[in-house]
């Protein structure tokens, strides 16, 4: 994970943020995963290979896990695509 990385998927998510605040206008019963700026963490110590299981593949049947999670969650998120979704969706 390089510095370079970190940026890209910072500007990822405020993309995906921006578009969540215009959301945020129709209705108010959006969870605070919705509304706030949350970004994704590498789980774990640095050089420990642990991994967390991603919702948002779980609560599709898929067994995926990843090393990185939404610490505002505290839940494993795989950075592309369920990171956004998430974010994003309230039913995935
Ligand atoms: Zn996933
Ligand atoms: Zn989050």
């Amino acid at each position: 994970m390089t510095k370079f990385h970190l940026k890209l998927i910072r500007e990822i998510v405020e993309k995906y943020h921006k578009g969540i605040n215009y959301n945020h206008r129709a209705g108010n019963n959006n969870p605070s995963r919705l509304i706030e700026r949350h970004f994704p963490s590498v789980y774990g110590p640095a050089g420990k290979n642990r991994v967390r299981r991603c919702v948002v593949c779980t609560a599709n049947d898929k067994r995926r896990e990843s090393r990185y999670e939404c610490k505002s969650c505290n839940v494993g998120l795989c950075v592309d695509p369920c990171f956004k979704i998430h974010h994003t969706e309230l039913n995935y």
